[in-house]
């Protein structure tokens, strides 16, 4: 089969459509354009993909795997000092010195013992990304993130005892349910404990999420095109 294939052009493109969707969805809701922040997903597709957004001036992007953004971002980040990385797949412990030392933000703290690791490591080495703790607010077994139920507790554990960089919260919706059903509960989660930032909707979504209060909204397809089928090994 083919691989799709997504041009420079095409990039560009779909950088300035997102952006549009963006600022009519806030100023639909009310809202700043400049009060949501695309996080541009590159995971899966090459380096020059990720390149060719940032020649078009885009400067935020999230990866899924430590590992993967060790392998494209550290030339990228030289080439474009002022880009920002955040990381928005699953963390193992094994992986957070790696995590610390590469991305700006991480959006997916959701247990105790990694947010204990990550600490650590900060106090180690000096560096403090932003964290976003990860709320599995549909329940799913396979799904990471803290129960809803549990949220209350880890957030003020990671403020308050470990006194991580906490700004906000963070969810994936369960593909077959209402998102916005799921939204409206991170606003209130964040709401209730004082936090501004929310991660959340993707390229399905984001318009919706944005109704109910996106600061970060997560796009991958809709900015790079469909992934490739052949996922670097982890
Ligand atoms: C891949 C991914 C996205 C982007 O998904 P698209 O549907 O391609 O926009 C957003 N958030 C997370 C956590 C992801 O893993």
């Amino acid at each position: 089969m083919a691989e799709p294939v997504t041009t420079e052009t095409d990039i560009q493109e779909n950088l300035l459509a997102v952006g549009e969707r963006i600022a009519a969805a806030a100023k639909a809701a009310g809202r700043e354009p400049v009060a949501v922040t695309l996080i541009a997903i590159s995971k899966v597709h090459p380096a020059a993909a990720a390149k060719a957004a940032l020649s078009a001036g885009h400067r935020v992007f999230g990866e899924n795997r430590v590992q993967e953004a060790e392998d494209k971002w550290p030339a990228l980040k030289e080439a474009f000092p002022d880009a920002r990385l955040h990381l928005v797949g699953g963390l193992q412990r094994n992986k957070v010195k790696g995590a610390i030392a590469l991305f700006d933000a991480i959006h997916t703290i959701d247990r105790l013992k990694l947010a204990r690791a990550v600490a650590q490591e900060m106090e180690k080495s000096g560096h403090r990304p932003d964290c976003f703790i990860q709320i599995n607010t549909g329940e799913e077994a396979q799904k990471g993130g803290v129960l809803p139920g549990d949220a209350d507790a880890l957030i003020t554990a990671c403020r308050d005892d470990l006194a991580l960089p906490v700004v906000g919260l963070m969810c994936i919706p369960p593909v077959d349910e209402e998102a916005s059903l799921h939204f409206a509960l991170l606003g209130d989660l964040a709401r209730r404990n004082g936090l501004p930032a929310l991660s959340m909707g993707m390229s399905g979504d984001f318009e919706t999420a944005i109704r109910f209060g996106a600061t970060h909204v997560r796009v991958g397809t809709g900015v790079f095109g469909e992934r490739p089928a052949h996922k670097p090994e982890n």
